[in-house]
């Protein structure tokens, strides 16, 4: 099935929603021939330090280090720049994110479409939606260079490998309002008590005057009693 913005899935869904194994990085750039992949935490002892801006649409997202096995074991990721180029002379995953960015700002190319996943907790992810990577920006965290990726709610996102429009434009939930909402719903959905297919759902919706910022608007629904929420709405 088809995975919407705030769907909540296990990490084996999450894997079988990109048929994969295993999602074992946090940036995959081009996962398949549509979109790329990236998975995001604002977690307290987060190992990248991603956030939210203001505005509430866009997501500024921390590359990534480089393993030590593409290296030696002396080498100690924390402590250097976060690389664009392995030893080899390839592109790492921030080297991928970095040209498609260029090729954006430059060339004037389509923004590479990105499918954003959060933890909200151990074993529970949530698609944070499609975004378009538009900007970059390298900076110097007190110890070494890191890379920032600059990534705005798209109005695109993808169905079985083709691009369409998504439907309205929507806030982005906190991923500290999730995990309020996980814990005070107990996981479960808020009218049946149903565990399967939950979904973060606006009780008044951000189109109509609703806000994303507060827990007391977002509950846990699942598949059917979000279905029967959207059609009375309509
Ligand atoms: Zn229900």
């Amino acid at each position: 099935m088809q995975k919407i913005q705030d769907d909540i899935l296990s990490y084996r869904e999450m894997c079988d929603a990109e048929n994969v194994q295993v999602l074992q990085r946090g940036m995959n750039f081009r996962m398949n021939l549509a979109y790329s992949v990236i998975l995001m935490s604002q977690r307290s002892n987060a190992p990248y330090q991603d956030k939210i801006h203001d505005d509430g649409t866009t997501i500024e997202y921390e590359g990534h280090d480089v393993s030590k096995r593409s290296y030696d074991n002396s080498y100690d990721p924390k402590t250097k720049d976060q690389p664009e180029k392995l030893p080899s002379g390839r592109l790492t995953q921030n080297g991928y994110f970095i040209k498609a960015a260029k090729d954006y700002i430059d060339d004037k190319t389509t923004p590479e479409l990105v499918k954003v996943y959060e933890k909200v907790f151990p074993g529970v992810w949530s698609l944070k939606g499609y975004f378009d990577l538009i900007d970059y920006k390298t900076i110097h965290d007190g110890k070494r260079n890191i890379f920032r990726y600059i990534l705005k709610l798209s109005e695109r996102q993808e169905t079985s490998g083709v691009e369409t429009i998504t439907r309205e434009h929507t806030r982005l939930i906190p991923s500290e309002v999730k995990r309020e909402v996980w814990k005070r719903d107990e996981g479960k959905c808020v009218i049946c008590g149903d565990t399967k297919n939950l979904h973060f759902d606006h009780d008044l919706p951000f189109a109509k005057g609703g806000t994303s910022l507060s827990a007391k608007n977002v509950r846990l629904l699942c598949m059917t009693h979000n279905l029967q929420k959207s059609d009375k709405i309509q």
